[in-house]
């Protein structure tokens, strides 16, 4: 696995955590305050403080939601909307070569806010450092895809 090497996130790492929740703070106080790049009316974009890469940003659903089944149609939309336009204007102002753009869910995989759920977009340059190493690493990958595919397939099936 590829070391990140990110010193500003030391800040983050040492930092006593704010309990607050940055999305919803974000909601309520002014655009500049927050580093808020975009707001819908169901959706909010922002700045990441502690980036993996220049650029990183987030995309959350305004209400406060740690779940994903429990967002709403119209915010779904809204926030895969928004979520477009952000990394629009990121092919816009940044040029990137490419995207890592996912959600961590809980804590173990990451998530420093694991109350209100937000996408990352990370642009990437060739050459950069390797973001999400996770996504990457072939460790990780220790069940068959076929085994994995059909599991996925099967519980579907189910949910309908
Ligand atoms: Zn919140």
């Amino acid at each position: 696995m590829d070391k990140l090497w990110a010193p500003w996130r030391i800040r983050y790492i040492r930092g006593s955590k704010n309990k607050k929740c940055i999305f919803c703070q974000a909601n309520k106080s002014t655009k500049k305050q927050n580093y808020v790049v975009l707001k819908t009316r169901y959706s909010i974009s922002l700045m990441n403080l502690f980036p993996y890469n220049n650029g990183h940003l987030l995309v959350s659903p305004l209400r406060h939601v740690g779940e994903l089944a429990r967002l709403k149609d119209f915010e779904v939309l809204d926030l895969f909307k928004t979520l477009a336009k952000t990394k629009k204007l990121l092919d816009k102002v940044l040029k990137p070569n490419g995207y890592n753009i996912g959600i961590n869910i809980s804590q173990i995989a990451g998530a420093g806010i694991t109350g209100h759920l937000h996408i990352h977009i990370v642009p990437r340059w060739k050459g950069d450092t390797n973001f999400m190493p996770v996504l990457n690493d072939t460790k990780v990958i220790s069940q068959s895809l076929r085994e994995l595919y059909q599991q996925l397939r099967d519980a579907y099936t189910k949910s309908d």
